[in-house]
């Protein structure tokens, strides 16, 4: 889920040379708490594993995958949900594996 603030669609729109009104239309639904969040996943930016808006790219963007905020546990779904196509998270996943001394029972 990609939390878009008022500013940072005001931003895109601009930088897209699109209305707010089309902008919201084509790209935002609300979510909970009254969020305004991307309608798809992935999202309509990427393109070609790029993203086509990067210097104008939204906060949790910049922030993703958060590894340096406190509660890392807390957010240990959505590290697991982008495991697969993140190579930060594979690669932070796999050293916590390491440290732990995890190992998969095969039965
Ligand atoms: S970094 Fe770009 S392509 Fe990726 S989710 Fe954010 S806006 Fe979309």
């Amino acid at each position: 889920m990609i939390v878009v603030t008022d500013v940072e669609a005001d931003i895109v729109s601009t930088a897209l040379n699109l209305s707010r009104v089309h902008f919201d239309e084509q790209y935002l639904e609300k979510g909970g708490h009254g969020l305004m969040i991307m309608n798809t996943m992935p999202c309509h930016f990427l393109k070609e594993n790029s993203c086509t808006i990067y210097e104008k790219r939204f906060e949790g963007c910049r922030e993703f995958p958060a590894l340096h905020l406190p509660d890392f546990q807390k957010r240990i779904f959505t590290h697991f949900m982008h495991y697969e196509r993140c190579p930060i998270i594979f690669n932070v996943i796999e050293q916590l594996k390491i440290d732990v001394h995890f190992e998969k029972e095969l039965n």
